[in-house]
């Protein structure tokens, strides 16, 4: 036998008895989306490296550390895409979807970080995310806000919880950046490595560290929520009171950032502490900065994007995974012309039942094995066809999962007796 190939650590089978939970988020996410006007797009999972080094950032984790990068056989630095936003925003500059238009767009797909794999972090992970072009208000952040609420709601989903905060406007930013650098310098030799790093590069992050050993420091650092300029503070009150308006709760956090300078104004995270350290199953906010960054014309923006893989942990944890069935009919067919008619049949009944799931038995075996299959199948109805059945245009009807008499009918009855069935 040869060496057993295994999956890369980090990224994970996604399994048939895994599907119920996946499609129940991907179907219900589906469904909400399109009923409020977003269009999905779909952008290719690799992209130059240029392009999210532009748009990530050179100085985050993920640039810095996280990325699956590598050359080509033409030489182009290419990576596997770490997130959805640059491709959708590279996209929608390039096909010209942005410019004096409104845009409400979805997606979703695999992303790709090279991070340490634990519980909640994965190295391969999927996350599903809407992104809205056009709109400079506190409007559309209460309507993604209100969209991501109610997904919750659909999935049957509690405790999680709502943080907001503001980043301002773009020269208060820079502001404030000044006025944080200038303190997180005077305690320099209280940072950490990576805040010591980041000092000079993206302060801004070192307020986002989960060492619990730098948490009295950041504290105590200047708010940019005492600071706020009046723009920013009437777009951040406007947030505020639609969101009492449509009933949403929220807790304002004023350590929740972005360290990025494209990003303004609103940030908001889902934070539930049900799922251990990582706890952030939806992150967005407003990224105004970002279409021009990449060299489009400046257009406002904001979005989210959810973890698919937080929030199925959270669907079993919370036993709202609905159980689903793969199989409503399996036909059984005993002897060779059975065989043959069984065929007809089945498409017969696939032409005028397009929906009903049916399995047509193969690979042979005797009535008792192919009875263990049809119940293993998790249908609801037996059809069984034999060589007299089969002569004489018949087949017998039984129900596995109730308490009901086998019946024998004409295959011409079928379609009729099988719609009222199931
Ligand atoms: P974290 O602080 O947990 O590292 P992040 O700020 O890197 O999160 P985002 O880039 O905002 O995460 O991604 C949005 C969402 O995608 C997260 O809130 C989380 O639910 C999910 N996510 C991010 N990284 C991973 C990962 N490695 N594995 C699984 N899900 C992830
Ligand atoms: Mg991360």
């Amino acid at each position: 036998m040869s060496e057993q190939i295994k999956v890369i650590r980090g990224m994970h089978d996604i399994l048939p008895s895994d599907m119920p939970a996946w499609q129940q988020l991907e179907d219900h996410w589906r469904e909400l989306v399109e009923s409020h006007g977003y269009r999905q797009i779909r952008t290719p999972v690799v992209e130059r490296t240029a392009l999210f080094k532009r748009s990530v950032g050179e100085a985050t984790d993920i640039v810095e550390k996280e990325m699956y990068s590598f050359e080509d056989r033409g030489g182009e630095n290419l990576s596997l895409r770490p997130e959805g936003t640059a491709g959708v925003v590279r996209a929608g500059i390039e096909h010209g979807m942005l410019v004096n238009q409104q845009q409400r767009l979805w997606y979703t797909g695999p992303m790709f970080r090279y991070e340490r794999p634990q519980r909640g972090r994965y190295r391969q992970f999927h996350q599903m995310g809407a992104e809205c072009f056009g709109m400079p208000g506190a409007d559309i952040e209460a309507e993604l806000i209100g969209l991501a609420a109610r997904y919750w709601k659909r999935l049957g989903l509690s405790g999680i919880e709502l943080q907001i905060n503001t980043l301002g406007s773009a020269e208060l930013r820079r502001d404030y950046r000044d006025r944080l650098t200038a303190y997180l310098r005077d305690h320099f030799e209280d940072l950490d490595e990576d805040s010591q790093r980041r000092l000079e590069t993206n302060p801004l992050r070192i307020l986002d560290s989960k060492n619990p050993g730098m948490q009295a420091l950041i504290e105590a650092a200047p708010k940019l929520l005492d600071h706020l300029d009046d723009e920013s503070a009437e777009h951040f009150e406007q947030l505020k009171s639609l969101l009492d308006a449509m009933g949403q709760p929220y807790v304002v956090n004023p350590r929740l950032v972005r360290g990025l300078d494209y990003y303004c104004h609103t940030v908001f995270e889902w934070v539930t502490d049900s799922l251990g350290a990582q706890g952030t199953v939806c992150a967005g906010g407003r990224y105004d900065g970002l279409v021009e960054q990449l060299g489009g014309k400046p257009t406002p923006a904001a979005g989210f994007a959810m973890g698919i893989e937080r929030l199925v942990s959270m669907l079993r944890d919370q036993d709202r995974v609905k159980p689903a069935t793969d199989c409503d009919v399996y036909l059984l067919m005993v002897g060779e012309a059975a065989q043959r008619s069984g065929r007809a049949l089945a498409e017969q009944l696939r032409d005028v039942m397009p929906r009903l799931r049916l399995i047509v038995h193969a690979g042979g075996g005797s009535f008792k094995s192919q009875m263990k299959k049809a119940d293993k199948s998790g249908a609801r109805i037996a059809l069984i066809l034999g060589e007299d059945e089969a002569a004489a245009g018949q087949v017998s009807l039984k129900y596995l999962r109730e308490d009901r008499p086998q019946q024998s009918l004409l295959q011409t009855e079928l379609p009729e007796r099988l719609a009222e069935a199931l």
